[in-house]
């Protein structure tokens, strides 16, 4: 397995993980670019949020941001505010290809973002 994240996923290589739901992990990323910056990801392989095409699939988006929203609110973000990020694709600035949704949070985020 060459995926990063499914090694993470599969309890290969650690992670500083903060929650894990019934088909997803939330964990720290490695480089934060906020105070608090969690990758929430589904256990199983999906490239990209673009491969979530088809119905069957479809619903593996939701269960990240229903996990990531619970997390914002364990790590107490709910009342000041966060941003979910899924980055998708070479100009969407995606470097690991296995989709995932970046919890950020505990600074004020600026827009447009770069
Ligand atoms: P993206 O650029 O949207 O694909 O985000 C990938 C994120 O994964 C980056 O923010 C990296 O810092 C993070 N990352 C890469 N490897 C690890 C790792 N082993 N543990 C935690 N975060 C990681």
């Amino acid at each position: 397995m060459d995926c990063i994240f499914c090694r993470i996923a599969a309890g290969e290589i650690p992670a500083d993980v903060v929650a894990r739901g019934e088909g997803a992990l939330a964990f720290r990323d490695l480089n934060p670019q906020a105070p608090t910056h969690v990758l929430v990801i589904p256990r199983h392989h999906v490239p990209s949020a673009g491969h979530l095409t088809d119905a069957e699939r479809a619903p593996v988006l939701g269960e990240l941001m229903r996990l990531a929203v619970e997390v914002a609110a364990q790590l107490g973000l709910a009342d000041q505010g966060y941003r979910l990020v899924v980055n998708t694709g070479a100009n969407g600035g995606q470097t690991v290809d296995h989709l995932h949704v970046h919890l950020l949070g505990g600074r004020q985020m600026r827009w447009p973002p770069g």
